[in-house]
């Protein structure tokens, strides 16, 4: 069999990331006001703080303006929740991010909750949970929504389809498993008590990989003509997919990185917009 086509995260990215700073451009020229991102930062985790700054960045680049609020390690829940809620509150703020994992010692659902629905850009809360479940108008998570839009782009078809995903993550493998269901799509959710996950991996028409474990899934597991969706980014730029062997048996796959990363901060921008849109009316 033939190597697989690879889905271009980067590319397709750049476009969405264009024509979002092309409605940031006309929000601004309409209203006086350039959509707002606020980021919320607890403690200086080094990986954490570099996520942070390249979203502001691509904020700048986009013409959105972005708020940094950074805490110190030992904030406690009630200090940030109280953060959260007068954010959630400001009418100069479109999207609220807060940067997770937070500490351990915080309870980062009642941080989550703190952020109102209408600008919960990155789609963590409950609400953002059932809206997107149920096909309502409101926000997805943002790896999710970008997985999503990858699989369009790509004319992938997942009505019938088998789709195993392989993790159950709040803010990953539940949700992208909700979408791919209401895509039609007849959804297996694997996770770390799976029995003989590689029997499971094999029955997929469309895999996503959301583990955090390095090459977990293997080629040999992957059913010829697959499409194979890896979001996984471990250190060294390495998968949750064994790409050389993956890339042998799929007919499409993502590469890492340059394949659902840049997806995720696109669906961050473009959800940033829209909020800001809503908000003031345009
Ligand atoms: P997470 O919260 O640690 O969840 C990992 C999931 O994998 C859990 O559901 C866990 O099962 C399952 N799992 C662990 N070991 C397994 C095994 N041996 N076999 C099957 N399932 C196993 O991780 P996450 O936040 O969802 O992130 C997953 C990966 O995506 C990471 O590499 C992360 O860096 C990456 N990520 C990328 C982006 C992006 O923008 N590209 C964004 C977010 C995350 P249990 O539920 O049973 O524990």
């Amino acid at each position: 069999m033939s190597q697989a086509r690879l889905m271009d995260g980067t590319a397709l990215a750049r476009r969405i990331v264009e024509e979002t700073a092309k409605k940031a451009a006309e929000i601004t020229d309409r209203t006086g006001t350039a959509p707002c991102l606020a980021t919320v930062l607890v403690g200086e985790d080094p990986a954490s703080v570099t996520y942070v700054r390249m979203k502001q960045n691509r904020c700048r680049k986009a013409g959105i303006d972005s708020r940094r609020v950074a805490l110190p390690a030992e904030t406690s829940t009630g200090e940030l929740v109280a953060t959260l809620r007068s954010l959630s509150r400001d009418p100069a703020v479109h999207g609220i991010l807060l940067q997770h994992p937070v500490g351990e010692h915080i309870d980062e659902r009642a941080a989550f909750e703190a952020i109102a629905p209408e600008k919960d850009v990155d789609g963590v809360t409950f609400a953002s949970f059932a809206t997107m479940s149920f096909g309502l108008p409101g926000f997805v998570s943002c790896t999710p929504g970008g997985i999503l839009r990858l699989l369009d782009a790509y004319d992938v078809d997942l009505a019938g389809k088998r789709a195993v995903v392989v993790g159950r993550s709040a803010i990953l493998g539940k949700p992208v498993g909700m979408l791919l269901l209401a895509r039609d799509a007849t959804v297996t959710y694997c996770h770390s008590r799976t029995r003989e996950l590689s029997s499971v991996v094999r029955e997929a028409d469309v895999v996503v990989a959301a583990v955090g474990r390095p090459r977990l899934v293997r080629g040999q597991d992957i059913k010829p003509g697959a499409v194979v969706i890896d979001a996984g980014y471990n250190e060294g730029n390495v998968g949750d997919v064994d790409f050389d062997s993956a890339v042998e048996r799929a007919s499409l796959i993502t590469p890492v990185p340059g394949g659902v990363g840049p997806m995720t901060i696109a669906t961050l921008l473009e959800q940033t917009v829209d909020a800001a849109a809503r908000q003031l009316g345009v």
